[in-house]
């Protein structure tokens, strides 16, 4: 079969400092079907979801459309979205008639004047193709699922592992469902609910480890496609920004919402017992100085570049350097400007340094020392959900017995690669601190004697005032249980 096939990738903070623009989408992957732009983009894996090896591995001839991605950072300017948007319905026309549209995307996109950039493709798209050509997409855990989605697509699907190590699967699992619908062998029907809470729930950890499994497990029932576990992004803040539940049922409303309805229920009974308690900067170097062997990984969850933010926070590297901790390593400082001087001075050199505190105040201050620089590279890459991910000019340097990783492609750190291409032995690190609010652990779980995870905006100086102005109401933890929501109780 002819399978219409795009992606287009973008998580977005409206608390980020980074702009969004079509650069932004360059310098992670961009293909532009009607010029032809960046056409190397097209057979690769792209945030998880290689469609020419799914489309062949299934039989299916694949016809591209757009493919896009950037770094999470504020709503993408109404100019860009326009033009993406466009390349989109212009690479469909042109791919007409296909048997069926398989797209991958966030689900937490938001443009300047679009609350629900994902609803928005899906809707393009249906106009386009009519009512019966199947439609699908699989989606972020951390998307926003949104009516207009539900209303313009056959089959939606998240993935369901944080760190999202499961969607070239899920993707798969998509391909399937949408070839055997396009043949009349299923007709998929959706139920959706909206569970009224938000926060952050690793599947690495128990009990929502076992909440995952067993909410999947509703996929061997007879009828039941798809369940999808949804975690929402708050940053987004648009009305639809929660955890949700999603099924797809074969021609069975009723026992799609059925389920939805037990999945939802259980996941909202589990609210306090899901969500982590971090740590402020200071106590977790403290808890980490305790442990006997290293490295003790310690998250910073707030200066997550993959979550938006800046990644140059220096909230922890000055919890280090107050208690005196030593052997230790932090990556990533997005700080081209002190990368720059670093590399410039040369392996060996010691040169004052200004490093980080710039992208605003939830970065702090910036620290000076005189640091001594370990090593550099003009093209530094790490492996970021199945691609190579480049970090741009980098730099290690040390001081005070901390070794600190300066880049300059903005990112969060997924793999020891961010250190050790620089010449860090991690397992000689007493702490190893990531800009990472779970991403890491899919590397870093296996060789961290112990992880802890810290949230800057418990200190004193971070940022406290997540202002969410569109987010419906109530929620928790905003707001506390019982209340009604959606035509029901939740308590
Ligand atoms: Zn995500």
């Amino acid at each position: 079969m002819k399978v219409f096939c795009s992606t287009l990738i973008h998580e977005t903070s409206r608390q980020s400092p980074i702009p969004t623009d079509l650069d932004s989408f360059r310098e992670a992957f961009l293909y532009v079907p009607t010029s032809g732009e960046g056409s190397h983009w097209c057979a690769q894996n792209l945030d998880g979801v290689d469609w020419t090896e799914i489309l062949k591995e299934q039989g299916h001839e694949a016809a591209y459309g757009l493919l896009a991605g950037a770094q999470p950072s504020r709503p993408i300017s109404s100019k860009t979205w326009k033009y993406l948007l466009n390349e989109i319905r212009a690479s469909l026309r042109a791919a007409m008639p296909v048997d069926f549209v398989a797209l991958s995307l966030h689900g937490a996109q938001v443009a300047e004047d679009v609350d629900d950039c994902a609803g928005e493709v899906l809707a393009t798209i249906r106009v386009l193709v009519g009512p019966d050509i199947p439609v699908g997409a699989v989606l972020d855990l951390h998307g926003n699922m949104s009516e207009r989605m539900m209303e313009n697509a056959d089959i939606l699907l998240s993935c369901l592992e944080y760190p999202h190590v499961d969607t070239p699967d899920r993707a798969r699992q998509l391909v399937e469902l949408l070839a055997t619908q396009a043949r009349g062998k299923i007709r998929s029907t959706m139920a959706r609910r909206r569970v009224p809470m938000l926060g952050t729930y690793y599947t690495t950890r128990s009990p929502m480890r076992e909440f995952v499994d067993w909410a999947k497990s509703f996929e061997d029932r007879v009828n039941i496609l798809a369940v999808s576990v949804t975690h929402g992004f708050p940053k987004a803040d648009v009305a639809d920004c929660m955890a949700q539940v999603i099924v797809c049922a074969d021609g069975d409303p009723a026992g799609a919402r059925r389920v939805a309805d037990e999945i939802a229920d259980r996941y909202f009974s589990l609210r306090d017992a899901i969500n982590p308690s971090p740590l402020s900067s200071d106590a977790a170097v403290t808890e980490a100085l305790k442990a006997r062997s290293g490295p003790v990984v310690i998250a910073d969850i707030a200066d997550n570049p993959g979550g938006g933010a800046g990644g140059d926070s220096t909230h922890l590297l000055r919890a280090l350097l107050r208690a005196g901790a030593r052997d230790c390593a932090l990556g990533m400082i997005w700080d081209p400007v002190a990368a720059d001087f670093a590399a410039k001075a040369g392996i060996g050199a010691r040169l004052p340094l200004r490093i980080g505190g710039k992208t605003g105040a939830a970065a702090g201050t910036p620290v000076d020392f005189v640091a001594q620089v370990i090593d550099a590279s003009d093209n530094a890459a790490q492996q970021a959900q199945g691609m190579t991910a480049p970090l741009g000019r980098a730099a290690l340097v040390e001081a005070n017995g901390i070794k600190v990783v300066l880049n300059s492609v903005r990112q969060q750190v997924f793999d020891p690669a961010c250190f050790e291409t620089l010449g860090v032995v991690l397992s000689a690190c007493r702490i190893v601190v990531v800009k990472s609010r779970q991403h890491f652990y899919e590397r870093f779980g296996t060789i961290a004697s112990r992880v802890i995870y810290a949230d800057t905006a418990c200190d004193e100086s971070g940022d406290h005032n997540l202002a969410l102005t569109k987010i419906a109401r109530p929620i928790y933890p905003l707001d506390n249980p019982p209340f009604d929501a959606y035509g029901r109780r939740w308590g």
